[in-house]
């Protein structure tokens, strides 16, 4: 199986990496690599001049160039520049609990479970209603307060929703080689629902570029196939 790795961050958002070793790094590994830096208000890229500088940096590197957005905020640039993308990456990073924020990278004590699962699911079935993303980054992924209750929180009947509402609207489901998540049970019942599946490292640094060894392990044993999994669509020439 071709190795891929379609979620890579940079200088453009939060990652000392250049394009440009990404790109060296990826022709010797002869990986596929994809360039995914945050699209957001906290991050560098929250305007549409640095969106075009940075759709140019890839373009001149010639690798894929996605962007990640957080699901439940605002996307900084407007339609017409989503089109430059070859893909769309919507992760959720915070959701709102009791009228405020809960980041899942922040220092605030959790919110209750019930609520904040609620809001969790809700945000996510809400963006794969409407939005124009194209893969659901680090699906299931849990703070770290709630991350050993993953099992009991992700159960059938709530995965069932989110996996529907995914092949609803065609969004491939990234399997995260940094967060491990989905986990197999979950991925095991997102086949059923004859999803796509995408391969990301998360990585920020280069010790984490192309870590895709859980996702090819857990595509190996549930017996996945090639054509099941996402690859960005073709440029028009
Ligand atoms: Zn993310
Ligand atoms: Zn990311």
């Amino acid at each position: 199986m071709r190795k891929i790795d379609l979620h890579i961050h940079t200088v453009h958002s939060d990652s000392p990496l250049t394009v440009g070793e990404v790109a060296r790094r990826a022709k010797r590994a002869q990986v596929v690599a994809g360039i995914c830096d945050h699209l957001s208000p906290y991050h560098k890229m929250f305007e549409p001049g640095a969106f075009d500088a940075y759709v140019a940096d890839v373009r001149q590197h010639h690798l894929p160039v996605g962007a990640e957005y957080c699901i439940g905020e605002e996307i900084p640039v407007d339609g017409e520049r989503l089109d430059r993308l070859d893909y769309l990456l919507g992760g959720v990073h915070a959701v709102t609990v009791d009228g405020g924020n809960y980041f899942f990278w922040g220092s605030t004590p959790p919110p209750e479970e019930e609520a904040f699962v609620e809001s969790y699911l809700q945000a996510t079935l809400a963006a794969l209603a409407a939005d124009p993303l194209d893969v659901l980054a680090h699906p299931t992924y849990l703070p770290a307060p709630f991350a050993d209750r993953y099992e009991e929180i992700w159960t059938d009947e709530r995965c069932a929703a989110l996996w529907e509402a995914a092949a609803a609207r065609d969004v491939a489901v990234e399997i995260s080689g940094r967060w491990l998540v989905p986990r197999e049970r979950q991925l095991r019942l997102a086949c059923d629902f004859g999803l796509t599946f995408a391969v990301g490292s998360d990585a920020h640094r280069a010790a984490e570029l192309f870590n895709v060894a859980y996702p090819l392990a857990v595509i190996e044993r549930l017996g996945i196939p090639e054509e099941r999994l996402f690859l960005p669509r073709p440029r028009p020439a």
